[in-house]
C-alpha cells in the first residue's frame, strides 16, 4: 500500500507524533530516529514521512527522494558518532519484504554502525 499515511502504520503513527521517538533528523520528506532495539552502537532508522510500503513499490518518483535518503544517511552516521571511512564506517539496510527480513511495512533504511565485538581485530 502507498498514500500519504496508513493509519495502522507503526512508522506512519511515529511519523505524525502518535508514538513517541528519539528523532536524529526530521525534514518535510523524511524522519529519522533511534531504532527502539539497536543492534550496534548506531542504529537509527530512516523513512519517508510518505507512506510507502518497501522497496518493491518505488519508480522513478521516487528517486530523487531515495537519493536524498542516502546522502543523508551518510552525513547522519558520521554526525552520530560512526567512526572515519575506511577504519570505522557504517552499514545501510533496507529489508524488502518477508525474505527480506522486513518486519514494518513502511519503508525504511538502517544505517549501523560503531566497532563491532564479535569481529576480532
Ligand atoms: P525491519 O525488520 O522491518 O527492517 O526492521 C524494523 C525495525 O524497526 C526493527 O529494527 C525494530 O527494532 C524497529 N522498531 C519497531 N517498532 C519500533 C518502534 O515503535 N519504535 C522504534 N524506534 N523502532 C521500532
Ligand atoms: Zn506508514
Amino acid at each position: 500500500m502507498s498514500g500519504e499515511h496508513d493509519p495502522n502504520c507503526i512508522f506512519c503513527k511515529i511519523v505524525r507524533g502518535e508514538i513517541p521517538s528519539r528523532k536524529v533528523h526530521e525534514d518535510e520528506e523524511l524522519l529519522a530516529f533511534h531504532d527502539i532495539h539497536p543492534w550496534a552502537p548506531v542504529h537509527f532508522l530512516m523513512v519517508p514521512k510518505q507512506h510507502i510500503a518497501s522497496m518493491a513499490q518505488v519508480d522513478e518518483h521516487h528517486a530523487a527522494m531515495l537519493g536524498r535518503m542516502m546522502v543523508l544517511a551518510s552525513r547522519l552516521a558520521q554526525q552520530e558518532g560512526c567512526a572515519p571511512y575506511p577504519h570505522g564506517g557504517f552499514r545501510l539496510v533496507v529489508n524488502t519484504g518477508d525474505h527480506g527480513g522486513q518486519e514494518v511495512h513502511h519503508l525504511h533504511m538502517h544505517v549501523i554502525g560503531g566497532p563491532r565485538p564479535w569481529l576480532k581485530g
